[in-house]
């Protein structure tokens, strides 16, 4: 049976679902003028029983040809030099070369006609550097050399049809799959018959914002797709929406961005968000409560392999192979050398092994290798078990591009996006000891296989054809076998949660000392998946920053709704840097409803700071038995409770195609495996507890918290921002607002007044922003009852050691400079809002330093200074430069 290789209709069933004659989820194709096909598609095969399925491959025109007793073509097809010499070297049988299909040439011509650097970039996930790597924690893990390995030899070999964890969470996964199947056309399609990928995108602009089920929360930006419009917004508002561009920031990041009225800009402190590189953790402190970047603090504990591994063992050492066995056997190098070459000794030259760098990507500097001459022992490599027996088809290997969000670590959310990649090797797949150095049959990353003359894209996202399908059309694809595609999912979701909760401890407490606020991180991770031949997922490592480059129509299906859902799942909002009137005065633009009453953020709203009462509540409830904490901690909600919740509802709101795979009613299983009970993790266990069943409920329980604005009261140590206010310019421009700004809900400081020039509200320092902060270790002392500081009491501070010539100043002030001349300039430079791509930032970017002029700023010159040096840091960082 060993490397046995099976042409797909003598492969056996995968499923004994299949065997028993069960029916397949085959149906009618959808009638062609509902659902226009796309101009290269082609779709042959149809599905009549698991042994004659096919559809559309990588190698589809061999298969059908073989199947319609053709003649293959392919004798004709271009072979590579490469190819050719790995498949002699090999010794095994020559392989038909592999022919684009008559499209796929088409398809290819088309793809290949794109700018050779998005050709360079597509696919590639970022790398970590090295230099990002942080300081050991506390955990110094070894392997165990006892511990047998967990290859895919093991015995321990679960069924396709069973979750194979104690943790099952079947609920998570299987709706989202059960519709999807293969049309007698072979193209995925849902079972009403229309067609996966058909969504045009949306004709006219959509809405611009977003509003919030609860009332007294403010809208988010509604994020539209990188090929839509939204309305755009009024120049007030349009102008404070700034994205902060770094030379990472995919192009459809910045398409769906600017499309959705965000301005991109490379110079400019008072970004919104930004989509760039993982920073170091200390320089999470320079973001602001405002800002949002797409990474939390330490996630390199699972983005980097070796990290990853590391905490793996840790928990598989505490918790058995049968919870934690997914990922191969892993050795550190050169720490873990002895350990490795007592495996090598034990196991003798039959078993292969894939030697890795530990922070690379791309399939760089990746080899397999079974002789113990071949590892490079005194490099730092990881060198992990090779999956000899993948899952093939038609006789190539391939592996997932599964997406997770993670939105908060605490209360830890994970979503798991719907859709994917799947990725195949170019060349049919051999398990032969002589084949090992042939790249293009044992790595299946795009980078390494666009190289191979052998390769063929795919622009049909339905379609299960060329090295490239969707997520949704294997499962299509996989479930015409008779595979158990939920199982998979959900073996899959189970994956996913245990690898982020291995880093979860470390992360938490890295948020918790870096990060103001709640509002501002958010990951994607790209999570690398292999099917053995028994069809168990193997995690294979986790990127942190995953490719989001689209080169392909396929990549776009893929990406652009991902990246949209995103962003509208974690909820930008417009910087609290417009007064209440002038935000009331915008109000009735948007039509968002009676309940909304503010445009801008709300920084209560992710606050960390607890009441004492609050603080008493978060240790009594992490004491209790989950029996116990299940209703009392959701008995009586605090202010802070209410806040998190709404959070979350929201956020499920607005979840697009990603599924909340945790917290669910079911995930309390895995508190178990945390370092230690959270407070959140237990109220959300709770809720969800109570109203999976009853989402309405749950919504209704919280608008009437949220009606009488019980989810603003906030510790007394919270300070509101400082205040931001736009002069005459936004008056003159709108026309309609005379009085000066003040910030929402809060009384007017006693300095300010309509007919003086604007005063300037300071901001805390630093160092007194840190002290405010909730430590474990540093109970605050705040008054549940006072809710919002009078912060005219406060003078602009000075900060040890800065002495007069850097003092307090209100720089930059709107009143040296003339509103009309202002807004001419304006003019003239045509700064609009929103709505600009990259294209146009060189000439914007001059604007930008003009820009801020108009912007009176509530900060010390200390603060600047010492969060300006903060920001250099940090973009030096981002920017790699
Ligand atoms: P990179 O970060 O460079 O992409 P990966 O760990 O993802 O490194 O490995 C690259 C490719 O090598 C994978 O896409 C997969 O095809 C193959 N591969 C990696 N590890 C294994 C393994 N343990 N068994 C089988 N194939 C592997």
């Amino acid at each position: 049976m060993l490397g046995r290789q099976w042409s797909s209709p003598q492969r056996p069933p995968l499923n004994p679902l299949a065997t028993a004659g069960l029916p397949l989820n085959t149906m009618k194709a959808p009638d062609a003028s509902s659902s226009p096909r796309p101009p290269h598609s082609t779709a042959t095969s149809t599905i009549a029983t698991p042994t004659t399925v096919s559809p559309q491959h990588p190698i589809c025109k061999r298969h059908s040809l073989e199947i319609s007793g053709g003649v293959a073509e392919s004798e004709n097809a271009p072979l590579s030099l490469h190819n050719k010499r790995q498949r002699t070297k090999s010794g095994s049988d020559p392989m038909e070369p592999i022919v684009p299909c008559q499209d796929n040439s088409a398809i290819a011509s088309t793809d290949c006609g794109l700018k050779d650097e998005m050709e360079q970039l597509e696919d590639d996930d970022n790398y970590l550097d090295s230099s990002e790597e942080e300081a050991e924690d506390e955990f110094t893990l070894t392997n165990n050399e006892d511990e047998e390995s967990c290859g895919e030899d093991d015995q321990s070999v679960i069924s396709c049809v069973t979750v194979g964890s104690t943790c099952s969470l079947r609920s998570v996964a299987s709706e989202a799959l059960n519709t999807i199947c293969i049309n007698e056309n072979g193209v995925a399609a849902n079972e009403d018959g229309s067609l996966l990928y058909s969504e045009a995108p949306a004709p006219s602009p959509l809405p611009s914002l977003s509003p919030s089920l609860f009332s007294h929360v403010p809208p988010a930006i509604n994020f539209c797709q990188y090929n839509e419009k939204t309305v755009e917004f009024p120049l007030a508002i349009g102008r404070l929406l700034k994205w902060r561009f770094t030379n990472i920031t995919p192009l459809i990041v910045r398409k769906t961005v600017a499309n959705s009225g965000y301005r991109i800009t490379k110079k400019t402190l008072q970004w919104c968000g930004t989509w760039g590189k993982h920073m170091k953790s200390p320089c999470f402190k320079a973001v602001r409560d405002f800002q949002k970047i797409n990474h939390f603090p330490g996630t390199f504990q699972i983005g980097r392999k070796d990290k990853l591994w590391k905490n793996f063992v840790r928990l598989q050492t505490k918790f058995g192979k049968e919870e934690f066995g997914f990922i191969p056997k892993t050795f550190v190098l050169p720490g873990d050398v002895k350990a490795l070459k007592a495996a090598f000794d034990k196991e003798g030259v039959k078993k292969k092994w894939i030697v890795k760098p530990p922070a690379s990507a791309r399939g760089t500097g990746i080899q397999v290798v079974h002789k113990w001459s071949q590892v490079p022992i005194d490099s730092t490599v990881v060198v992990q078990r090779y999956i000899s027996r993948p899952y093939l088809i038609n006789d190539t290997k391939f592996d997932m591009r599964i997406y997770v969000l993670v939105t908060s670590f605490h209360p830890l959310r994970i979503f798991l996006y719907q859709d994917g990649l799947v990725r195949f090797a170019s060349v049919q797949y051999n398990n032969a000891s002589t084949s090992l150095s042939d790249r293009y049959m044992h790595l299946t990353n795009y980078s390494v296989n666009k190289s191979s003359s052998s390769y063929t894209h795919n622009v049909d996202a339905g379609q299960c054809q060329g090295h490239k399908w969707t997520l949704k059309s294997l499962w299509g694809y996989l479930k015409a076998k008779g595979v158990d595609t939920s199982a998979l999912w959900s073996r899959v979701a189970d994956l996913v949660i245990k690898t982020v909760i291995s880093g979860e401890h470390d992360i938490v407490v890295r948020s918790r000392r870096n990060v103001r606020s709640r509002y501002s991180c958010h990951e994607l991770f790209g999570f690398d998946v292999i099917l053995d031949e028994r069809l168990r997922p193997w995690l294979l490592e986790v990127n942190i920053s995953p490719s989001l480059h689209s080169a392909s129509p396929l990549d776009h299906s893929v990406k652009g709704p991902l990246i949209a859902d995103l962003l509208n799942m974690v909820a930008f909002h417009i910087p609290d840097k417009l007064s209440q009137q002038q935000q009331t005065s915008f109000l009735g633009d948007f039509n968002l409803g009676d309940q909304v009453s503010g445009l801008c953020l709300d920084r209560r709203l992710y606050t960390r700071l607890l009441t004492p009462d609050e603080q008493t509540k978060h240790v009594k409830v992490n004491s209790l038995t989950r029996n116990e904490y299940l209703t009392s901690v959701i008995e009586s909600l605090t202010p802070d409770d209410v806040r998190h919740l709404v959070t979350a509802e929201d956020e499920m709101h607005r979840a697009g195609k990603f599924t909340r795979i945790f917290p669910t009613a079911e995930t309390h299983q895995y508190f178990g495996f945390m370092e230690k009970p959270r407070y959140y993790n237990r109220l959300m266990d709770a809720w969800e507890t109570t109203y999976c069943n009853s989402r309405e409920k749950a919504i209704e329980r919280l608008e009437a918290l949220c009606a009488e604005k019980y989810h603003l009261r906030v510790p007394q140590a919270f300070k509101m921002p400082k205040v931001l206010c736009y002069r005459q310019l936004s008056s003159h421009q709108l026309g309609k607002l005379s009085s000066p700004a003040t910030l929402p809900n809060q009384p007017l400081p006693r300095e300010h007044s309509p007919t003086q020039p604007q005063t300037v509200q300071p901001s805390l320092s630093q160092s007194q922003e840190e002290e405010s902060y909730p430590s474990l270790s540093q109970p605050s002392q705040m008054n549940s009852n006072q809710i919002i500081p009078n912060l005219s009491q406060q003078g602009p501070k000075k900060r040890p050691g800065v002495v007069g010539k850097r003092k307090w100043r209100p720089k930059r002030v709107a009143h040296t400079l003339k509103p009309a001349v202002v807004s001419s300039y304006l003019l003239v430079r045509g700064l609009s809002a929103g709505h600009t791509l990259m294209e146009e930032e060189e000439e914007e970017e001059e604007g930008e330093e003009e820009e801020q002029m108009e912007v009176v700023e509530g900060e010390t010159a200390s603060v600047e200074k010492s969060d300006g040096v903060e920001r250099i840091q940090h973009l030096k960082i981002c920017d790699g430069k």
